[in-house]
C-alpha cells in the first residue's frame, strides 16, 4: 500500500478499518483528561473493559456458593465450575496459537511454565545433550536456563549454545540458525528461544526451525511471550514440541496474568511416563479427589498443571483473551501489517530502526536506537503524552497493538518524534 504522511489519510485508513469498533472495548489511559496514545502493549496490553464484569462475577459465585463454586455451575452465567475452569479459555487459545484444544491449557505464569517443561522435553542422552538457543534472549529465559540446568547438575556453559546475529547485524538472517542447527545436528537435544524476539521485535521462521530441529533429531520449543497474540501460529501444523507464553502482552489478561502452555499431540500418548514436576492438579481429573498414591496425568497439556488455579487471574485471562479470538487472528494480523508498516515509513528516514522491513519478520513492534539522548527524547514522548517503552542503554520500543491503536495514534506518534528530532537538530 502506498502511504501518505498526512492526519487525512491516516483517518481515511480509521474508516476503512473493519477492527475499528474494538478500540472502545478497552479503557484508554488518560492524563489530565487527556486519552494517551498507547504503543506499550508489548509490555502490558490495556484493560478490556468486560474484566471488571468477570471478576465481579467470581466475586459474586465465591460470596454465594463458597466451595461449592468448585463444583457447582452458577445459575447465572452458567460457566463452568472452578473445578474445569482451565476449560473455558481452550478454544480461544487453540485459535490463536493454531492448536488443538488438547493442547492448550491456561495455568501458572511463564517462566514457571519454562522450567516444567524443560523438564519433561530436555532430556539429554549419550551425545545429544546442547541446547541451541539465541544470545541476548529475555533475561528471565536466560536465568531459567542457567539454574535449571545447574539444579540438574549440568553445566550450563557445556549445555547452550547460543547463536547471535553476525556481526554487523542488528538482527539474524534467516540463514543463520538454520545453519547453527545444522552445525551441531549431531549433539543437539533441544532447539529453544524466543519465537518473536523481545528486543529488536524479529519474528523468527518457527515452521523452518521446527523442520530443521526434527531433521538433527532434537526436540523444539518457543517461548511466545511476544509472539502470541501479535503474529500469525501454527504450532499444531507446525509440529513444535512445546510452547509457553505470557497473557498481559498482547493478550491483555491484566500484570501478572496467567500463562499458557502449548503441548503437540504426539506426546500426549507417553504423557504419563515423561519426566515432570507434578502436582494434584494436574492428576487424572475424575480420580483426583481420590488423593492416591501414584501421580497419573490427565490427558494433554493439562497434565501439566500444578496447583489450584487463581481463579480471579483465570476470570481476567479468559475474558481478555476472547476479545483477541473474536476479533480473529487473520484480521488482527492484517491490520496489524498495515498499522506497523505505517509507522514504518513515517520513522524510517528519521532514525535507525532495528526491527527488520520485511513485513514477515516482524509483529507489531518496531524497535529504534538513539544513541544519542535517547533516553531526553523518550521523555519528551512520554510528556507529548505517547506510551513506548525504554530500554538502556539506547532502544525505545513502540508497538501499534492492532485491538486498540488507531492509524491516528501512529500518525500522531510519527509527527510528534519528527517535531521532537527536529527541535533537538
Ligand atoms: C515478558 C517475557 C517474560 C516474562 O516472564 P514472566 O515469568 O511472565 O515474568 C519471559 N520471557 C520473555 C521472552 C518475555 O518477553
Amino acid at each position: 500500500m502506498n502511504f501518505i504522511n498526512e492526519l487525512d489519510f491516516a483517518r481515511q485508513l480509521d474508516q476503512n478499518d473493519p477492527l475499528r469498533a474494538y478500540q472502545d472495548r478497552f479503557h484508554i489511559p488518560q492524563r489530565n483528561g487527556q486519552r494517551l496514545r498507547y504503543f506499550c502493549g508489548n509490555s502490558l496490553g490495556l484493560q478490556p473493559k468486560s474484566v471488571r464484569a468477570a471478576v465481579d462475577h467470581e466475586l459474586a459465585v465465591w460470596q454465594n456458593l463458597a466451595v461449592e463454586g468448585w463444583f457447582e455451575q452458577d445459575e447465572v452465567v452458567r460457566n463452568q465450575p472452578w473445578l474445569t475452569i482451565h476449560e473455558r479459555s481452550k478454544p480461544a487459545l487453540a485459535h490463536i496459537v493454531g492448536a488443538l484444544e488438547t493442547e492448550v491449557c491456561a495455568m501458572n505464569n511463564l517462566t514457571i511454565n519454562m522450567h516444567l517443561l524443560l523438564t519433561s522435553f530436555y532430556r539429554p542422552a549419550g551425545q545429544r545433550t546442547k541446547i541451541l538457543t539465541i544470545g541476548g534472549d529475555f533475561p528471565s529465559d536466560m536465568y531459567a536456563f542457567e539454574t535449571h540446568l545447574r539444579a540438574r547438575g549440568l553445566n550450563p556453559d557445556e549445555v547452550l549454545i547460543e547463536v547471535f546475529p553476525q556481526p554487523g547485524h542488528d538482527t539474524w538472517q534467516p540463514a543463520d540458525l538454520l545453519t547453527a542447527i545444522d552445525q551441531y545436528a549431531d549433539t543437539l537435544a533441544l532447539v529453544l528461544f524466543s519465537g518473536v524476539h523481545y528486543y529488536t521485535g524479529q519474528v523468527f521462521d518457527m515452521a523452518a526451525i521446527a523442520r530443521a530441529a526434527h531433521n538433527a533429531g532434537a526436540l523444539v520449543g518457543f517461548d511466545l511471550a511476544h509472539g502470541v497474540g501479535n503474529v500469525l501460529l501454527q504450532l499444531h501444523q507446525w509440529q513444535v514440541d512445546f510452547a509457553y507464553w505470557c497473557s498481559y502482552k498482547y493478550l491483555n489478561a491484566g500484570p501478572g496474568g496467567v500463562s499458557g502452555i502449548f503441548v503437540h499431540e504426539r506426546h500426549h500418548a507417553d504423557s504419563a511416563t515423561l519426566p515432570r514436576l507434578a502436582g494434584w492438579w494436574g492428576y487424572d481429573q475424575p480420580q483426583r479427589f481420590a488423593m492416591t498414591k501414584g501421580f497419573m496425568p490427565m490427558p494433554g497439556a493439562d497434565g501439566w498443571q500444578v496447583s489450584t488455579p487463581t481463579v480471579l487471574a483465570m476470570a481476567t485471562h479468559d475474558a481478555a483473551v476472547q476479545i483477541t479470538a473474536e476479533a480473529g487472528m487473520n484480521n488482527l494480523r492484517q491490520k496489524s501489517e498495515r498499522l506497523t508498516g505505517y509507522l514504518y515509513y513515517l520513522l524510517n528516514d528519521l532514525v535507525h530502526i532495528i526491527t527488520p522491513s520485511d513485513p514477515a519478520q516482524r509483529g507489531c513492534q518496531l524497535s529504534l536506537l538513539l544513541p544519542e539522548q535517547g533516553r531526553q527524547v523518550f521523555d519528551q514522548l512520554t510528556a507529548a503524552g505517547i506510551i513506548g517503552d525504554w530500554r538502556e542503554p539506547d532502544c525505545i520500543r513502540l508497538a501499534p497493538a492492532p485491538l486498540y491503536t488507531s492509524f491516528e495514534d501512529v500518525w500522531q506518534l510519527g509527527h510528534t518524534l519528527r517535531d521532537i528530532l527536529a527541535r533537538r537538530r
